[in-house]
């Protein structure tokens, strides 16, 4: 896949900084080499705990701009509904879409940021590169 319309690295900062303010937590946003994260586009991870909780983001870095907006405001969502999901042994619960939708909202709905529009033909593949 190529980089198509990617996020210059002023545009990822600045999404990732608002993100992180809506969140309240501390989150780390990272672009890496997709060969990292197995088959996936993006995912999140727990570290530390206690006081020292932080959440690490990461994201191919081949994932073009709207797609980044999409897949950090989907992990953020898994950050801040990390302990309820780990309690319900559930992914994608009730909670996490609620949550998603709010930060959707916060983030695009009230921003004036372009929405994206495309046709099912232009989607990318589903797995692979
Ligand atoms: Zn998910």
């Amino acid at each position: 896949m190529g980089i198509r319309n990617r996020l210059s690295l002023q545009g990822f900062r600045q999404l990732a900084r608002r993100l992180r303010l809506l969140s309240g937590l501390r989150v780390q946003y990272r672009r890496v080499d997709g060969r990292e994260l197995d088959d996936a586009w993006a995912d999140v991870d727990k570290l530390g705990d206690g006081e020292d909780v932080r959440f690490v983001v990461r994201i191919a870095s081949t994932v073009d701009q709207p797609g980044v907006t999409y897949l950090l405001i989907h992990e953020t969502a898994h950050a801040i509904t990390w302990d309820i999901e780990e309690k319900h042994g559930e992914q994608h619960s009730p909670e996490f879409w609620i949550t998603y939708g709010r930060l959707y909202d916060a983030l695009i709905e009230r921003s004036g940021l372009p929405k994206t529009r495309f046709s099912r033909s232009e989607l990318p593949p589903v797995t692979g590169e």
